[in-house]
């Protein structure tokens, strides 16, 4: 099917097409038709299966129909929860645009703030930012909202998993009542659809994956293996394998940063990106990871929100994560817009809760795989047996006497003193309807081996693997951004 036939101009179709979007993905497919009839939508899509263009394409039409934004004002404003995540969207948005002549800037903290002021000068099409900033720019009269028509919420539950819910409401008190809004969301747990009900008129839902869902074309394996061996155990993986362009997560920002020494150590020229690292330090980091003169790049849960390099054929989780969902964002970073891709974890004893936690989360077992010379002496215990999750009854929408308007709805009652969801602790997980809910305290690993007994005999494992690249051309802008 091509772009033309969900509405988008031929221009904008034959633009998409000359740099190898031949088809949209089913995100596109359903997200941009929706849009452009001018409502409200919800979507939930997992990261990379093309949302950012299921967005700004059709932004993109409606905001070339209108008037150029005027001084100091943004048509259309996407907030995104993290600094590389704006420079990302600010990216495609403005590739996508360049036919029709659309503007877009990126602000975000950790850099001067200054050049971007002048940027905003001339008045922006799609201003994409990150919450603080964007307020502190707006304190600063760089910017206004007279004219705004669209919001976006890009990412929405890291967006809340981050704290951000003071500041979004911020923002939605000085923005003006009609507009339309989008909201994505890799996940929709409650507090995430409350955030929506506060926020949007009868949103269309859509769902093209079912929640928490891993991508199928990620092949999933783990390792189990003591705690202390893993940094030799990655050493040895990622040259036997000769793996270059590996993402490897870790738990921590000082795990992250004494596993990058080892690797320079080893002679796998590595660098990190997390929170404590300067945004010059963060840029640098992440494109010389793409342009390959770095081989590892290892990143903390959060710094990786977001990352889109392409064609990345590998994902290592060097520890697991504590929050199950993130176990989803990570492997999201392999297996992009259809290609495939490989997402291993190396898993210690005491990591078996988070184990239990992310498969349940994900509805399977995870493959595993012994690594001979590397056989644990504290095993893994046996994984739990895959309880189905609960599904809760959606609650009732209760009609709204004060919703936010849409374009061509009526009513409104948006003001900062609205009701919008409670704020969550940074990092606090964040369970949807998991049967095996247990509070945050619960889910540290346990001190001791756990009761149930470890496996007899190794799976049949202990294959020789081959990385697993792309079977999917890539578009040239792919091509170019991950060369
Ligand atoms: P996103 O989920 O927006 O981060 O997109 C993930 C990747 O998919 C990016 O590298 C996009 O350039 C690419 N992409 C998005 N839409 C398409 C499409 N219709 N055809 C091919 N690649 C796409």
């Amino acid at each position: 099917m091509p772009f033309s036939q969900l509405g988008l101009s031929q221009t904008l179709n034959d633009h998409l097409v000359a740099n190898g979007y031949a088809t949209p993905t089913p995100i596109q497919a359903k997200a941009i038709p929706a849009i452009l009839s001018g409502r409200d939508v919800m979507a939930a899509a997992q990261t990379g299966t093309g949302k950012t263009a299921a967005f700004s394409l059709p932004m993109i039409q409606m905001l070339a129909k209108g008037q150029k934004a005027k001084n100091n004002q943004a048509r259309a404003l996407v907030l995104t929860p993290t600094r590389e995540l704006a420079a990302q969207v600010h990216d495609n948005a403005h590739r996508y645009g360049q036919p029709l002549g659309i503007r877009s800037e990126a602000v975000y903290g950790g850099v001067k703030i200054n050049p971007q002021m002048q940027r905003l000068r001339g008045g922006v099409d799609i201003l994409v930012a990150t919450p603080g900033r964007l307020l502190d720019l707006h304190q600063q009269n760089a910017i206004s909202f007279d004219d705004l028509e669209i919001l976006v919420l890009d990412e929405a539950d890291r967006m809340l998993d981050m704290g951000f819910i003071h500041d979004l409401k911020k923002i939605m008190a000085l923005l003006p009542k009609k507009r339309q809004n989008l909201m994505f969301s890799a996940t929709f747990a409650d507090h995430i659809r409350d955030l929506a009900r506060s926020l949007m008129h009868n949103p269309e839902q859509i769902d093209v994956t079912p929640p928490n869902s891993t991508a199928k074309n990620v092949k999933q394996w783990l390792i189990p293996a003591d705690k202390k061996a893993k940094p030799k155990l990655l050493i040895h993986l990622i040259k036997q394998h000769n793996w270059y362009q590996v993402l490897v997560f870790s738990r921590t920002k000082h795990g992250a940063n004494k596993l990058v020494k080892l690797l320079d150590t080893a002679g796998i020229n590595a660098a990190a990106i997390h929170g404590n690292k300067s945004q010059a330090a963060r840029m640098k980091a992440l494109a010389n990871f793409k342009d390959k003169s770095i081989q590892v790049l290892v990143a903390t849960d959060i710094a990786a929100r977001g990352l889109d390099i392409s064609q990345l054929p590998i994902v290592i989780n060097i520890d697991l994560p504590n929050v199950a969902e993130d176990y989803v964002h990570r492997i999201g970073r392999t297996g992009r817009a259809e290609q495939t891709g490989e997402a291993l974890s190396l898993v210690s004893a005491d990591e078996i809760e988070y184990l239990n936690d992310i498969e349940q989360l994900i509805q399977k077992h995870i493959e595993r795989e012994y690594e001979p010379g590397f056989e644990p002496s504290h095993e893994v215990p046996f994984s739990k047996p895959i309880r189905p999750l609960k599904t809760k009854r959606p609650k009732k929408n209760k009609p709204k006497t004060g919703n936010v308007d849409n374009r061509t709805g009526t009513s409104n009652n948006d003001s900062s003193n609205q009701k919008l969801a409670p704020r969550r602790k940074p990092n606090k997980p964040n369970r949807t309807n998991n049967s095996n809910t247990k509070s945050a305290s619960d889910q540290r690993p346990a001190n001791k081996p756990s009761a149930n007994k470890p496996r007899q005999g190794k799976p049949s494992g202990q294959k020789q693997r081959s990385s697993n690249t792309s079977n999917k051309a890539l578009s040239p802008w792919d091509k170019r951004s991950s060369s």
